[in-house]
C-alpha cells in the first residue's frame, strides 16, 4: 500500500533542535512522531500541529519496551515509516571530572541515551524503513572530532553514532540509507519549553566573529541537512557524515 504522505520519527521531538527538525518536517508535508521524556512540551507540540500530523510519546529513548511501542503505535497511527532521526542526546553529567574522577554510572547514562537510544530505535523502524525504502539520519556533534576537557562520554559516545552510520550503512545497504549530521554551537534556548524569544540572546561579539559564516547557527541549519539527507535529491548519499558548524572545525588554532 503507497501513502500520500510521509512519515518521520524524531527523538528528543520536544526541544530544541529536534523540535526545530519536527517544525521543518511538518512545513513540508511530512507526519512527524516522536518521544520525548519532556511530557509538557511534548504535548504542547501536538496541541500545536494537532495529532493528525503530530504524535508524541512521553518515553525515554534508553527503555527497550518504550521505543517499541512508540514506534509500533507511530506504524498504527499513520501506516507507514519513511525516516528515523536519532536527534534525543544529553551532554551532562560530564562535565568538570578528570577521568581518574569518572563516575562510572554517568558515564553510562550518556551512553545508554546517546548511542544505545539510537540503535533501539533503529532495531524497532528498520523493519518499516525496509519496506519504504527509507533513511536514518543520526544527530551527533563536532565534539566527535575535537574536544574541551573533561568531556569524555560525550565525546565518545558522539564519535560513537559515526562509527554506527557506516556499519548500519553497509548492513542495511539497498534498502535504508543512514547518515549522521554533525552540529557545531547551534542555539536552541528560544526552541524549549519557556522559551526566550530569538532576538533578545544576546551574543558578545567574539562569539559570533569566531565563526567563519558569521553567526551562530539555528535549528533550522540543522534540520535542512536532516531533511536533505531523508530526500529521493540524497538517493546516492549513505554512510557519510556531514559537519554542519558554520565552519568552525576547519579552522586552525594554536596558541600564539
Ligand atoms: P536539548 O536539550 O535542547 O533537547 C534535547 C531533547 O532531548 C529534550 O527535549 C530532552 O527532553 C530530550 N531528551 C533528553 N534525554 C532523553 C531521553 N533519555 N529520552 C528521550 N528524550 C530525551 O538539546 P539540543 O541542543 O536540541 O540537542 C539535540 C541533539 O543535538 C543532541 O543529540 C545533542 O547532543 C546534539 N547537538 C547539539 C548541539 C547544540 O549546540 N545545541 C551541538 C552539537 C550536537
Amino acid at each position: 500500500m503507497s501513502y500520500s504522505f510521509k512519515t518521520v520519527f524524531i527523538t528528543g521531538v520536544a526541544n530544541g533542535i529536534g523540535r526545530g527538525i519536527a517544525d521543518y518536517f511538518i512545513k513540508k508535508g511530512w507526519r512527524v512522531a516522536g518521544l520525548d521524556i519532556n511530557k509538557e512540551s511534548g504535548r504542547k507540540l501536538e496541541d500545536k500541529y494537532g495529532r493528525d500530523s503530530f504524535v508524541f510519546f512521553e518515553a525515554d529513548v534508553s527503555d527497550e519496551n518504550s521505543v517499541k511501542s512508540s514506534v509500533a503505535s507511530t506504524l498504527k497511527k499513520f501506516g507507514c515509516l519513511d525516516a528515523l532521526v536519532n536527534n534525543a542526546g544529553i551532554a551532562s553529567p560530564y562535565n568538570g571530572t578528570s577521568p581518574e574522577d569518572m563516575d562510572i554510572a554517568k558515564w553510562k547514562r550518556v551512553i545508554d541515551v546517546n548511542l544505545t537510544g539510537s540503535m533501539l530505535c533503529v532495531k524497532y523502524a528498520v523493519p518499516a524503513l525496509r519496506k519504504s525504502k527509507g533513511s536514518i539520519v543520526n544527530i551527533s556533534s563536532t565534539r566527535a572530532l575535537q574536544s574541551e576537557k573533561f568531556t569524555e562520554a560525550y565525546s565518545a559516545s558522539k564519535g560513537a553514532l559515526l562509527s554506527l552510520t557506516h556499519a548500519l550503512a553497509v548492513s542495511l545497504a539497498h534498502e535504508v540509507r543512514v547518515n549522521t549530521v554533525l552540529p557545531g554551537w547551534i542555539e536552541t534556548r528560544h526552541m524549549q519549553e519557556n522559551s526566550s524569544a530569538l532576538d533578545s540572546i544576546k551574543y558578545s561579539e567574539e562569539d559570533i566573529s569566531q565563526h567563519p559564516a558569521g553567526r551562530v547557527g539555528l535549528p533550522e541549519d540543522i534540520a535542512s541537512m536532516v531533511y536533505f539527507l531523508c530526500s529521493d535529491e540524497a538517493g546516492f548519499i549513505t554512510g557519510q557524515k556531514f559537519v554542519v558548524d558554520g565552519g568552525m572545525t576547519t579552522k586552525m588554532i594554536y596558541a600564539e
